[in-house]
């Protein structure tokens, strides 16, 4: 795989963000699968589409483009707070590739997130624009990266090692079972995810699970039965195959692979 961007693209644009926005773009169509379905191409949509960049013609996927210069930090700036809710809580959100290039222009590292690991919990509001801005008053958003439970993070290159497409699609396939088009339900579930997550060992119990208690109470205000709601959760997560129920308030995460 040539890892390099096209620079010929780069003549005709001045600022640095078009450049790369042009060039990285072009990468992804001409190197890219659909992670969702394994076509081996996604093609580039025109640059009037509000959000998609990339749309695959087999499954009708849509993915989002972001690219980092280096490494990327625990949040990625972003749009307008207002349309990131209504898009992440709307059904046309895309899938977001995020793209780590060099200073040499290459490509460093992908990764995907899918769509139905986006809730409001990792979107985070800047404050409002200063009065003497341009757009003063305007309030953009932050995507809180490393607030994404990691299986919402699928690897496509690490350090230029490129993932087999099977295990890509496979990963993908396997996240899916996960997806929830409510956005309360998705809350809750990703949430919940994270709190398991956030346990270092792979064999836990209703009790460890019940600290997380204020957290969540802290992000679903309106429950008033976080516990009951959490064991709800745990039962999803079993039947979507990421943990099992041992029994007696007994857990054990399913590792892949
Ligand atoms: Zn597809």
């Amino acid at each position: 795989m040539n890892f390099y961007f096209n620079s010929d693209l780069a003549s005709g644009y001045k600022s640095n963000s078009q450049k790369i926005r042009v060039m990285s773009e072009n990468w992804l169509s001409c190197n890219m699968f659909c992670p969702a379905c394994g076509n081996i191409h996604i093609s580039k949509l025109s640059n009037n589409m509000p959000v998609a960049d990339l749309k695959c013609d087999r499954c009708g996927e849509i993915y989002e483009l972001k690219s980092v210069n280096g490494k990327i930090g625990r949040k990625i700036s972003d749009g307008a707070y207002s349309t990131m809710i209504e898009r992440i809580t709307g059904a046309g959100n895309p899938d977001l590739f995020i793209m780590e290039y060099s200073r040499e222009w290459q490509v460093v590292n992908l990764t995907l997130i899918p769509r139905f690991f986006f809730t409001p919990s990792i979107i985070e509001k800047r404050k409002p624009l200063s009065a003497q801005a341009r757009r003063a008053g305007w309030v953009g958003c932050n995507i809180l990266y490393s607030a994404i439970p990691d299986q919402g993070k699928i690897t496509i290159i690490k350090n230029q090692e490129v993932m087999a497409m099977e295990s890509v699609v496979e990963s993908y396939a396997r996240v899916r079972k996960l997806q929830i088009g409510d956005i309360k339900k998705r809350s809750w579930l990703l949430d919940v995810l994270s709190c398991v997550n956030a346990i270092s060992k792979d064999d836990f119990s209703l009790v460890e699970m019940y600290k997380f208690a204020d957290i969540l109470q802290a992000n679903h205000i309106s429950n008033h039965n976080i516990e009951a709601k959490i064991r709800q959760q745990l039962q999803i997560l079993r039947d979507a195959g990421f943990i099992e129920f041992l029994g007696r308030g007994r857990y054990r995460k399913i590792q892949v692979r």
